[in-house]
Formats: structure tokens, sequence, C-alpha cells
């Protein structure tokens, strides 16, 4: 009931031109008629919002219907190309731009490496030179870009634009408010995996989904929740942080201070830590181990099994604690599931004495490790969708 309530409170009351412009953007192509009939609005109504939105340029007239006799209606069409996005994905080690259409299709993509001792002031000028030269070299029109949608690897209070607290990059209470002037544009932030949940449910394999978790396995663990086609963080915007779930006694600190966590034991950075501890030479990136295990190196083998046991443990307690109709896992090793798929399922089925799980609950990123730049550029496209206004 308070679950409900919360989500509820967070649902903004569309307006008719808003309601219009999301099922264009759905439809691709609809008559007014149709948008009249199902959206229960009159036609007058509907032609008044359409014209609006054909000033601002998000939507044109195009091509004819077929008709059941008389003149043949217009089509309304989305223009995706009629507005802009950055998204901007910062990672430990990474930052990683997108300027993308509405549709999310991705035009210009650019990153690059900072050095870890970067004050996060420096990471966000990087951010802007970056941003700036894609503008200049593609020559884009300034007025056509919506916003700047963040991914961010930490807890975000996205309302009042406060990366609160973000330990794998040692940020705490940082305002962006005062960065839309420094950028010439609206800024939106979000968690990395939440936006990750959002880019899977709006182009992955989870579009179908109503109630979703994305598990992002990179340097930790993040996971988003969608429950009935809505974000959930909760009032103080912490929930879905199962990357810092206690899931054994060993003592291995986590940088949020405490032991046990799970992304100690399933993230990239653990998978890899396990294996340099152990073997002669050492690998750098997931994909190198994967080699190795194909090679049938035995440490690579054993470390990978230990890794899939922990991974289970985890997903296992999201099935407990929300059963969901779908957990996507995406990273790196999303891309590897052949290798241990099977395993995984079962190593979750094992332990589990009050059902068993369909392989198919568990569904990998096709996104190939961008749903969440892809999911920070929608965030100004939401609001331009939700709102159906804008500045233009
Ligand atoms: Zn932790």
């Amino acid at each position: 009931m308070i679950l409900l309530n919360t989500i509820n409170q967070q649902i903004i009351k569309e307006t008719n031109r808003a309601r219009i412009l999301k099922l264009i953007r759905e439809k691709k192509e609809i008559t007014i008629k149709d948008i009249a009939k199902e959206l229960g609005t009159s036609i007058p109504t509907v032609i008044s919002k359409v014209n609006e939105l054909i000033e601002i340029g998000i939507i044109k007239e195009g091509g004819v219907a077929e008709s059941s006799g008389g003149r043949k209606p217009v089509l309304i069409r989305f223009v995706p190309e009629s507005r802009l996005s950055f998204g901007i994905n910062i990672s430990p080690k990474r930052i990683s731009i997108a300027l993308m259409n509405l549709d999310a299709k991705i035009l210009v993509e650019k990153s690059t490496e900072y050095n870890a001792s970067c004050s996060f002031d420096k990471i966000l000028s990087i951010t802007k030179e970056i941003i700036e030269s894609i503008i200049i070299e593609n020559k884009i029109d300034r007025n056509k870009i919506l916003g700047i949608g963040f991914s961010l690897p930490g807890i975000v209070d996205e309302e009042n634009l406060i990366l609160e607290n973000a330990p794998n990059i040692n940020v705490k209470g940082f305002d962006f408010g005062p960065y839309e002037k420094f950028f010439g544009f609206p800024i939106y932030i979000e968690n990395e995996a939440n936006v990750a949940a959002i880019g899977e449910s709006e182009l992955g394999i989870s579009s179908h989904y109503n109630n979703m978790v994305f598990v992002s396995i990179t340097e930790g663990i993040g996971t988003g929740i969608i429950i009935q086609n809505t974000l959930y963080k909760s009032t103080n915007k912490r929930a879905g942080e199962f990357g810092h779930m206690r899931i054994t006694d060993d003592h291995i600190k986590c940088n949020c201070g405490r032991t046990g966590c799970w992304e100690m034991y399933a993230s990239e950075t653990a998978l890899l830590k396990k294996y340099n501890d152990k073997a002669t030479t050492k690998v750098s990136t997931v994909s190198q181990l994967i080699s190795r295990i194909e090679e049938k190196d035995p440490i690579a083998c054993e470390v990978f099994n230990d890794y899939i046991r922990y991974l289970a443990v985890g997903i296992e307690n999201i099935i407990l604690t929300l059963s969901p109709e779908k957990i996507i896992i995406g990273g790196k090793i999303s891309k590897y599931h052949n290798l241990y798929e099977k395993n995984l399922v079962e190593y979750i089925n094992r332990e589990s004495i009050l059902y068993t799980i369909e392989e198919s609950i568990i569904g990998y990123s096709l996104l190939k490790g961008r749903a969440s730049i892809l999911g920070a550029g929608l965030l100004p496209v939401y609001q331009l969708i939700r709102t159906g206004a804008t500045t233009l």
C-alpha cells in the first residue's frame, strides 16, 4: 500500500499536449482521428495541440493513411531529429558522452579516461570540453539541445540535483545546480543503474515487462528497480542498493565502510582481483579473463565458478525481495552469458525451497554496455514528453 502510494505521488499529471506528443512518439505516425479516439479527447482539442507541436517542429504532417471512403486522412509524424540530447556516463575511470536524437539514436559518441586524482570539478570541466568539441565539430544548432543527462555511480537526489554519495569516485553532497550555467543547458542527474534500467525498459529486451530489476555489473554493482513501469527510488532516493547487501561473514572491506557487501564478490573488480591474487600472470579486463577460461586455465575456471555462485546469491535475494518479472544483467559480463547462464540458474534454484525459477526470468542486456548512457540521454527527452513543453 505504502509502495503504491509512493509511486502514485511520483506520477506527474499529464497535459493534453503531453499525452498527444507521447502517443505520436510511440506510434511514429497516426491520424488526428485516431489520436482523439485513443486518448478520448475531442477532435478540435487534438487539432489545436497538434498545431502547437507542429509549430515547434517536434511533429509534422506527412503522407496519408488508407481511407475507408472519402478523402484520405493526413498522417501526423514524430520528428526524432527535431531535438537532441546529451547522455553522459561518469564511471570511476572513464567519462563517456553521447549525443542522441529523441529516439535515443546515438549520433556522436566520445569517451576518455581520467586520472584517479582528478577532482569532480575537473571531471566536469573535461566533460564540458568534450561536449563543446562535439557541438563545434558537428555544427550542431545549440537551440536544438534539450539538455544533458548524467549517469552517476552513487546515490542521487534528482529533484534537487545533488549527488549525495558516490564512494567509488569519492564524492559526497555535490550540487549540480550551479553547473547548469557552466554547461549552458538544463541538467538532469540519476544513478547509473537507474538510468540503465530506463534505457533497457525503453530500448532493450525488457521493454515488455512492467516489473523488472536491472543489475549493472561494473566496477561495483548497482541495481535499478522498475515497479509498475515506474522507477522506484523510495522517498529518500536510496532504494536499490543491493550492491551493498551483506551476503557473507567474510571481512573483505567495501568502499561503503561495511564488510561482506555483494559487490565485493560479484562485481567486475572483484572477479579480476580474485583471479589476479591467485594467478602468476595477471589480467586487466574481463575479456582477457574469459579468454583464460576458454583456454581451460584451471585457476580462471575455479575463480569464475565461485564468482557465479556469489552472483547467484545476490540475484536470489533480489528475487525473494521483489519477485520481478525479469532481471536483466548488464555490464561486460553479460556479453559472455553463454558461458554461465545454466550454472547461474542452477545455483539459484539449488538453495531455494520456496520455488524454482525459470531460466527465462534472467535476461542479458543487448545494449552493449550502453544502457546507462542511453538512459541518461533519455532524461531530458522524458522531461519533454512529460510536459510537452520546450523552450523553443
Ligand atoms: Zn558496501
